[in-house]
Order: structure tokens, then C-alpha cells, then sequence
């Protein structure tokens, strides 16, 4: 597998710019004669639909849900990153891009990483222009709150509904499109595989969901922007439809897959409250900026929150980390949130939460101010909970929330495959073992509205490609061998439910190969993985039609994939002798618990190639040019 990162020559600052300038573009007259298919209308692939259709390009656009506008980008509450420096606090492009790379625990590609932070300014502009409407201060400017991981206010948001809003502007974009024709847009459409002609991607096969049809789309280029893969643990911040499936099937067809091992437990997440539960609930990392977090100092101290005195409390963050306190990065808060928990200190019913406590902040800036800022996660949480936060501390617990793996890209956000393009959470993206909070939004609307729309040009203007019909025999291969896989699951032993197999993966997911993960735990998945996925297969339970509306069906192919997956995050994890962000292996760590990285063995990206001897792992090497490596510290 050749890993070209196609860096650009030249410094940091000047590498994109340069780089644009030297691409080849494609005449405004001959965009028409090119056709790109976008999966995926998240911020990303929203974005990237639009702004292809803009520019000219013949462009198809799916999603599985009814709408484009419900995919899951729209539950993103805190806000998305941006070096404005409205504040004037200190912030710059050089920053952000410094505290992404150290967010990540030095293991993303430096080149990315400073174009997505010189991009960030851009992005906003982008969305005020669209209408969407930013919270602002009295005076009239765009208000700015703090995230984990930096010391300056440079998140940008909408209440706490700003994924909502940015995916409105998005999608108001796209909708433009689709009136001018410039789009066609396929609703309740699934992609069940990639097709791929003379070494290039040139299309997918895919399912209607309403009449369960089969039918191929051909293209000059694929963009996958599907989204991550937090459901492969059953249990997370993500919604239930999010799956694998799209980035597998191309993984399946040679397209690289990047540390699938890189994860993301985000620790401010409502508390599991029983085995019935298929989905927990985030409350926004914003809610760190006020609130504060603590556990009884004695374990097994059942006393209400507000019986406990100041002195019997351990405020742990601000104890361990005094710069950071709270806003510590996510993969830290979550460890020691653990940490409390298992050490017998967790609150509530189940003691299996920390508090998330607002009353300082409720008597130091009053009761409206707070409902004002965090009002609907109040709410939010007062319904899920039956509890009142402005009365007593919210619990909370780390769930998992992101993916930083995924399909491995260069530069120019292309696969190892030619002709595909992976975006939004669906690439390996620019966070290395660790996002820092409210810059998934930034990454995904950047790949979409300014990186793709360059670089698929420059593909394009750069390669011949021969005209084909949906009747090519690779179409009509890769369809058979769809239908055939679809026969397969109707036909299985119809014991149990693919949901059944789905929780008991996620759940022996998360116990080894979770927030902590050592070689023992991971060799036993490797080894039990495999026999439930036998089951699945001999045992599935997919009633009615494959010619209808069938959800079970549905389901029991994106849990089919996270079999496959699940299998080769342990592999990963387990070749990843470090810890590093958000890949905890225990059996590295320093005297203070914290991830011990081994940049000498382990500096580089592992990217995991599909061979029928199984997945082979290669390497690109990541190089620190701009910033010095360093221990990561928030003290
Ligand atoms: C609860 C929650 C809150 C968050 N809050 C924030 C925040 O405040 N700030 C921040 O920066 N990030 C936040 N994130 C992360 C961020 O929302 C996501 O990383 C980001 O929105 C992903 O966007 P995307 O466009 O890559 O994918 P998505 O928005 O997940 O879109 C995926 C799209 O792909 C389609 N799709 C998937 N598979 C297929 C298939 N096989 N066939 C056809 N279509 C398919 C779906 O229909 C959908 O349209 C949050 C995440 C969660 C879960």
C-alpha cells in the first residue's frame, strides 16, 4: 500500500496557499462534463455537496435518513473552534493549530492541522454570511466561550444547539442546489458498497430504504462523508442510525483505514441508568466552563450532594491540573472520572457518575445568567434525570462520543484509493489520539466548504477518465455480491436479534478496549470476537422482505460491519505498545497516570490495509517540524 501524504513543499504557513495555487484547475465551462458522488449530508458532506454544486459539478447526494437535514451533525450543542482572537486574549492561527497538535497527543499530521486552523477564520465568515445566527454579545459581536484543552475563549456557538443551526445554513446551501438541478439528492438511500474500475473509484451500489431496491451510481469521483463509528461500543453520545458501513465497505475495497484504535470517551455524558438504555446522552463540554466537578473525598459517602461540606469534597481536575481544572482535554477528564469511579467514589443511584456542580457559579453570576447560557441542557437534563441542576449537581459520566480513525487520506483528503475522498469524522482527520472539544464541527465544514471543492478539481483536471455505464460488469459484480450478502443475513438461523449481538459486542468493546486497555484484554477479544460473530451470522434474526422497507435488515448489515471493525480496533490497540490521547494502555503510563508515548517506536500514523491474509498494518511516519514534541502537561 503506497501512504503518499502529498505534503506541499515549502514553510507551514504558506503550504496550502502555495499548494492551491499549483493545483490544476478545471475550466468553469467543463465542470458540467464531471459528475461526484457525495455520501454523507452531514456538515461535511452537506458542505462539499453544495459547494460542488456551486461550482458547476454534476452532483449526487445520499443520506439514510428522510431528510438531509437530520443527520447527526445536528445534535452538536457546544460550538466550533475558530483563531479570531475577538477576545484578545492571546489567540492565533499558530495557536490553535499548536493546541490542536497538542490535543492530539502528537499524533496527527502537522500539515493538516495548521491548514484546518488557518481555515477556521474562513468558516465562520462562511456561516454568518449564510444567517446562522452565532450568539453575540450586548454590543452586537460574536460571543466566544472556552473548550478543553486551551487557555483562550475561542469557541463559537448557537445556545447549545450549534450543530443545528450550522447543518440549517448547510443545508439551506444544498437546497439551493438541488432547486438549480446542479445536485440530485437520493433521501432514505444506504451505500452498501463501492465500485471500483481500472484502480479508481468510479461508484456505489446502493439500497432504497423505503421499496428496498437495488440500484448503481457511476461518477467520475466518490466523497465519503458518513460520519464516525462510536456505535461499534453500542452504547454512546451518537445516534442509533450512525454506522461504519460506508467507510468498511471501501476499507473492504482497498481503501486504507487509519487508527482505528483512536477513540473518543467524552466525559461529560449523562450517566447510564440501566441494561435497557441503547443510547446515552452528552451534555455539552460547555458546561464545563461554569460548572464544577467533584466526588466525595469517602468512598461510599451517600450523603445528598448539598450535605456534603466544601472540606469533604475532592475537586480532582482543579487538584490535578490547577492551569486547566476543568477544562482539561477530554481523554484526561475521562480517565480520572473512571479513576473516581472505580475507586468507589461515584454518585448517584448507581454510583456511577461524578458531579457536575453549578452552584458557585449560580451564586457568583445569578440563576438568569446561567439559564441563559446553558438553559436547553438544563432542560434537557432535568427531563432525562427527573433531577433539577439549578438545585442540585448534575451527574455525569464519560461515554463514547468520536472517532479520530477512520479512512486514511493525504493532503488533498484522498483514500489510498484514486478518485476516493473521505471527509468530516469519516477520514482519520487532523485530531491524532485526541479532539479537542468543538473542533469536529470546524474540521468537517473546512474539508467541506473549502478543501474538497479545491482538490477534486485538481484530481479531476489530472486524470482521464474512460465514460462508463451502469451496466459495466464491475457494477453488476459489486451489486451481486450485495444482494448475495443481503440473501445471507435473511437466511440466517432467525434466534436473535442483530440489537442482541450489537450490545453484547459494544459491551465487551467498552470493557477492554474502552477508556482502558491492556494486552490481556485485548488478545481475549481477539479471541471471543470472532466466535460471536460466528453466531451472528448462524443466528440472526432478520424477518419480512428485503424488497421493503425492512429495518431489521438494515441493522443486522451495519452490526455485520462493526463485527469486522471491532476485530481490527484491538488489532491496532494492541500493536500500539503507548498510550497516548485518547488510547490508554495500561501497561504505559507514567508514576502520575498519565499516557506514556513512545514517539522513538511509535510516532506515525498506522494505517490498516484489507488483504486475504487479513488486515497488514503500514505506517507513515508523522515529522514535528513546527512544534517541538513534549510531554503533554495541563498542570
Ligand atoms: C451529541 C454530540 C454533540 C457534539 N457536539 C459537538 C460540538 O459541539 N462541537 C464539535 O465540534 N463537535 C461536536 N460533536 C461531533 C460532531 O458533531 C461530529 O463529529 C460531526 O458533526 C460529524 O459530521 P459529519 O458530516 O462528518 O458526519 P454526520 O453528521 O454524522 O453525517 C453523516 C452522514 O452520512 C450519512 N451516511 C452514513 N452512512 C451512510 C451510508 N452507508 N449510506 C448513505 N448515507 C450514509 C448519514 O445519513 C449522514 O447524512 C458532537 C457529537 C455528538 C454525538
Amino acid at each position: 500500500m503506497r501512504l503518499d501524504p502529498g505534503i506541499p513543499e515549502g514553510p507551514i504557513h504558506q503550504k496550502w496557499q502555495r499548494h492551491r495555487f499549483e493545483m490544476k484547475l478545471v475550466n468553469p465551462a467543463n465542470k458540467r462534463k464531471y459528475s461526484v458522488i457525495v455520501v454523507g449530508t452531514g456538515l461535511a458532506g452537506a458542505a462539499a455537496a453544495a459547494s460542488m454544486g456551486e461550482l458547476g459539478y454534476n452532483v449526487t447526494s445520499f443520506c439514510f435518513q428522510d431528510s438531509p437535514r437530520r443527520a447527526h451533525s445536528i445534535a452538536a450543542q457546544g460550538g466550533i473552534n475558530a483563531a479570531k482572537n475577538y477576545r484578545n486574549d492571546g489567540d492565533s492561527v499558530q495557536r490553535l493549530f499548536y493546541d490542536t497538535i497538542k490535543g492530539g497527543d502528537f499524533r496527527a499530521r502537522e500539515s493538516n492541522v495548521y491548514r484546518l486552523a488557518e481555515l477556521s477564520v474562513n468558516i465562520i465568515d462562511q456561516c454568518v454570511a449564510q444567517g446562522v445566527p452565532f450568539a453575540r454579545e450586548y454590543d452586537g459581536h460574536l460571543a466566544n466561550r472556552s473548550f478543553g484543552g486551551a487557555q483562550v475563549s475561542r469557541t463559537f456557538y448557537a445556545r447549545g444547539q450549534t450543530g443545528q443551526q450550522l447543518l440549517l445554513g448547510a443545508c439551506q446551501a444544498l437546497a439551493c442546489q438541488i432547486a438549480t438541478g446542479k445536485v440530485r439528492m437520493f433521501p432514505r438511500t444506504e451505500m452498501l458498497d463501492l465500485v471500483i474500475v481500472e484502480g479508481r473509484a468510479r461508484g456505489i451500489v446502493v439500497r432504497d430504504l423505503s421499496t428496498g431496491e437495488i440500484s448503481t451510481h457511476v461518477a467520475d469521483a466518490v466523497v465519503l462523508a458518513t460520519g464516525g463509528y462510536s456505535n461499534v461500543f453500542y452504547l454512546s453520545t451518537n445516534a442509533k442510525g450512525c454506522n461504519v458501513t460506508a467507510i468498511w465497505r471501501a476499507w473492504r475495497r482497498g481503501a486504507g483505514f487509519a487508527n482505528p484504535c483512536f477513540t473518543q470517551i467524552h466525559p461529560t455524558c449523562i450517566p447510564q441508568s440501566g441494561d435497557y438504555q441503547s443510547k446515552l446522552t452528552l451534555m455539552s463540554e460547555s458546561l464545563r466552563n461554569d460548572g464544577r466537578i467533584w466526588v466525595p473525598k469517602k468512598a461510599g459517602d451517600d450523603r445528598p450532594a448539598g450535605a456534603i461540606p466544601d472540606e469533604e469534597r475532592d475537586y480532582y481536575l482543579e487538584r490535578l491540573y490547577p492551569a486547566f481544572g476543568n477544562l482539561s482535554p477530554r481523554d484526561i477528564a475521562s480517565r480520572r472520572a473512571k479513576e473516581q469511579v472505580d475507586a468507589g467514589r461515584g454518585v448517584g443511584p448507581l454510583r456511577n457518575g461524578v458531579n457536575l456542580d453549578f452552584s458557585d457559579a449560580i451564586r457568583r453570576l445569578t440563576r438568569d445568567v446561567i439559564e441563559e447560557r446553558y438553559g436547553n441542557l438544563f432542560d434537557m437534563y432535568a427531563r432525562i434525570t427527573g433531577e433539577n441542576p439549578y438545585e442540585t449537581p448534575m451527574r455525569i459520566y464519560p461515554a463514547p462520543h468520536y472517532t479520530m480513525g477512520g479512512l486514511w487520506v493525504d493532503y488533498d483528503l484522498m483514500t489510498t484509493v484514486p478518485g476516493l475522498f473521505a471527509i468530516g469524522e469519516a477520514n482519520f482527520s487532523d485530531h491524532g489520539a485526541n479532539r479537542l472539544g468543538a473542533s469536529a464541527l470546524m474540521q468537517g465544514l473546512a474539508d467541506g466548504y473549502f478543501i474538497i471543492p479545491a482538490t477534486i478539481g485538481n484530481y479531476l483536471a489530472r486524470t482521464k477518465l474512460e465514460r462508463i455505464e451502469p451496466s459495466h460488469p464491475a457494477f453488476r459484480d459489486v451489486e451481486a455480491e450485495v444482494q448475495a450478502r443481503n440473501r445471507r443475513l435473511m437466511e440466517a438461523g432467525r434466534k436473535r436479534t442483530a440489537t442482541a449481538f450489537h450490545r453484547e459486542l459494544g459491551m465487551m468493546m467498552l470493557d477492554r478496549c474502552g477508556m482502558a486497555r491492556n494486552k490481556a484484554g485485548l488478545e481475549s477479544l481477539l479471541a471471543e470476537i470472532p466466535r460471536l460473530k460466528e453466531r451472528f451470522w448462524a443466528e440472526v434474526n432478520v424477518p419480512g422482505e428485503s424488497k421493503d422497507l425492512n429495518q431489521a435488515l438494515e441493522v443486522a448489515g451495519r452490526v455485520a460491519d462493526f463485527f469486522e471493525l471491532a476485530e481490527l480496533m484491538c488489532l491496532d490497540a494492541l500493536a500500539r505498545e503507548e498510550s497516548c490521547g485518547g488510547h490508554f494502555r495500561e501497561e504505559f503510563q507514567t508514576d502520575e497516570g498519565e499516557a506514556r508515548r513512545d514517539d522513538e517506536r511509535f510516532s506515525h500514523v498506522a494505517v490498516w490495509e484489507s488483504t486475504a491474509d487479513g488486515p497488514k498494518r503500514h505506517i507513515e511516519p508523522l515529522t514535528f517540524e513546527s512544534v517541538q514534541m513534549a510531554q503533554r502537561s495541563y498542570k
